[in-house]
């Protein structure tokens, strides 16, 4: 069991985690404000830290931009994880419809699963998640001990008392690329056909899977 003072900080957590874990140690993102934050904190502590991104399928064009955009900025190494199916095989097995028609689905097969796959080769997983991003997240911890896929897998969230403020002062302070879309409204950038603009200010999820209750894609809560 891994544990470390509550109070520690992003790039305290981030040293311990990169230095005890080494080259069994990967961040995850979807290019996010947090995850920017969470590249650049990492890239500085260890150049060339691994960073994985679940390329859905049905991501915007203005986030595929990132992986160049972030690569030419940050010294990361970003590996790009694709779902089993492509999105032609899915829309002819289960139908165009399939995201909006049962997201919990398509989140399993595109998002879930392959986060599953990607645990595999790890010892541990960093994520940009925080509290204040909603109330599913409001109880995250800084360390969380997890068995996935019978494994002990560490999973790290070191930006967890960040506020939203705060992580876009700190990408506005070092001039970091960020998706676009946030500057037209999108607090929360997700899969094109599941992501709108941002109904309720205070709600950074309020502009995902509008019209459904998920507001979680399940890979935070399957893992
Ligand atoms: S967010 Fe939407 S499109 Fe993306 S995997 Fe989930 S249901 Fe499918």
């Amino acid at each position: 069991m891994f544990h470390i003072p509550e109070h520690s900080s992003a790039v305290g957590t981030l040293a311990w985690a990169l230095g005890t874990f080494e080259d069994r140690i990967a961040l995850s993102t979807a290019f996010g404000p947090g995850g920017i934050v969470l590249m650049h904190l990492a890239a500085r502590l260890k150049p060339g830290v691994k960073v994985l991104f679940i390329d859905t399928g049905f991501h915007f064009d203005e986030t595929l931009a990132m992986v160049t955009r972030v690569q030419s900025r940050l010294d990361v190494d970003i590996q790009t994880i694709k779902p089993k199916l492509g999105v032609h095989e899915q829309n002819k097995r289960y139908g165009n419809e399939l995201p909006v028609l049962n997201p919990t689905k398509c989140c399993q097969m595109r998002k879930v699963d392959p986060t599953g796959e990607m645990l595999n080769g790890l010892d541990a997983w960093v994520t940009a998640l925080r509290r204040d991003q909603s109330s599913q997240r409001a109880g995250t911890c800084a360390i969380e001990n997890k068995v996935i896929n019978g494994r002990d897998i560490v999973k790290i969230n070191p930006l967890v008392g960040w506020t939203r403020k705060e992580v876009w002062r700190h990408i506005f302070e070092h001039a970091l690329p960020y998706n676009t879309l946030h500057d037209n409204g999108y607090l929360s950038v997700g899969c094109r056909p599941c992501t709108t603009v941002s109904t309720d200010p205070n709600d950074e999820r309020s502009g995902r899977w509008t019209g459904h209750k998920k507001t979680e894609c399940g890979l935070h809560t399957a893992f």
